[in-house]
């Protein structure tokens, strides 16, 4: 199957279709779940951590929304439009973010792939110099402590979609030079070396060309991310790779059934790697329900394009579509512990983090609108009876051990 971006449809970058009017039908209530109130001794222990977010989209939506040409642009400023700005990290006690250069796989037919992704590293860096009380570049995992401890935000760069490298091992090594400290092999779709999760297998993994892009990323020190790839392309790389492997923005399978989430197998790999399983906070792939609702949009999708209908008419039809669906329950702060008390079920403490997706995804958990919603996650690890030490793990002690390990491999 393959999804392109329309118009008409936003294809979010956390990797699933939704109308342009965002999530329906909600229920009110899950049984067993609800607001949580914020305590002193969570707060406190949020403050004291360090707290590294591994999946941020935001550079991708202000190209989008061309926010950027918009004179007075600032950060600095609540952004209705976005999900990030400087006082809503701040207000999450957020330390250090990767932003992501998010590259379309539409860009696999149309070409400039790798001049998107480095427009967007680009504005990344702008971005940082225009707003350089608050932000601060960060190039290694030493840097990121050094730059919170100056009471800065650090911001890190990934690249989300391995196509934009456009199959030439160069471009690779200038997202190096800019600052890529991470590259996810896929996007939605199978890139010419490596088979993506929501695509049919093309490769059965990855290709010997992706095994070489692997290799590189090891050579230079660049984390590979497993986010969106298939099951195949995952394994491969546990094969493959000789550091350790994240998944910047997944989830449990076991949980929910997503094909863009990963099984306890997978986790279990990537802990097996020494890495790190970065869990997303898009509903939609935290609820129990979101598998299934998940699978009915991306068959209807399909049934719908393979229709060959003109533009309005597909619109109108997926529209009348979801109407008819059931009610999704409404995802609360709970339903997302409950995959990072998953994985560290399966993979152990030191295998878990945070890759929220915010800016990628059309909502998020309640309370967790926007990045100002962190503090919520550790008062619900407080409230599972998690300890300080393990807590600050979760939030970024794993991550900074991984990328680390990933500097000397
Ligand atoms: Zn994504």
């Amino acid at each position: 199957m393959r999804f392109t971006r329309r118009k008409f449809i936003r294809l979010t970058s956390s990797g699933l279709i939704l109308p342009l009017m965002g999530p329906i039908n909600l229920l009110a209530q899950t049984e067993g779940y609800g607001k949580i109130a914020l305590s002193e001794e969570a707060l406190r222990i949020h403050r004291e951590a360090l707290l590294i977010d591994g999946h941020n989209d935001m550079p991708g939506n202000i190209l989008d929304k061309k926010l950027n040409l918009n004179p007075g642009f600032t950060l600095n400023e609540e952004q209705a439009e976005l999900q990030t700005d400087i006082p809503r990290l701040r207000k999450g006690g957020v330390d250090a973010q990767v932003f992501v250069a998010y590259i379309s796989p539409e860009h696999m037919r149309t070409g400039g792939g790798n001049e998107i992704c480095i427009k967007q590293i680009e504005l990344i860096h702008s971005l940082v110099k225009s707003h350089s009380d608050d932000l601060e570049l960060a190039l290694s995992a030493k840097d990121i402590p050094a730059i919170s401890s100056q009471g800065k935000i650090a911001v890190l760069v990934g690249v989300e979609g391995g196509h934009a490298m456009e199959n030439d091992l160069k471009n690779l090594e200038r997202y190096y030079e800019l600052g890529a400290r991470y590259m996810t092999l896929t996007h939605n779709e199978n890139t010419d070396w490596a088979d993506a999760s929501y695509d049919a297998p093309r490769h059965g993994g990855l290709s010997s060309f992706g095994k070489k892009v692997v290799k590189s990323m090891n050579k230079m020190g660049m984390l590979v991310d497993v986010s969106h790839a298939a099951d195949d392309t995952v394994r491969d790389v546990f094969r493959v790779s000789s550091a350790p492997v994240i998944a910047s923005h997944s989830s449990a399978r076991a949980i929910c059934s997503s094909r863009r989430n990963l099984t306890d197998e997978l986790i279990q790999g990537i802990a097996d790697t020494g890495g790190l399983v970065m869990i997303n906070f898009f509903p939609l792939f935290l609820v129990p329900e979101g598998g299934e609702v998940e699978a009915a949009y991306i068959e209807h999708y399909a049934a719908l394009r393979a229709r060959n209908l003109p533009p309005e008419e597909f619109q109108e039809e997926m529209q009348a579509w979801e109407k008819k669906q059931p009610p999704m329950p409404v995802c609360y702060v709970g339903h997302l512990v409950d995959h990072i008390d998953h994985v560290v079920r399966v993979a152990g403490i030191d295998h878990v983090g945070l890759g929220s997706d915010y800016d990628g995804i059309t909502y998020g958990p309640v309370q967790m609108p926007d990045v100002s919603g962190f503090p919520y996650v550790t008062q619900e690890l407080l409230n599972r009876g998690y300890g300080t030490s393990e807590i600050k793990k979760i939030l970024g002690g794993n991550f900074l051990r991984v990328l680390e390990e990933a500097e000397k491999s």
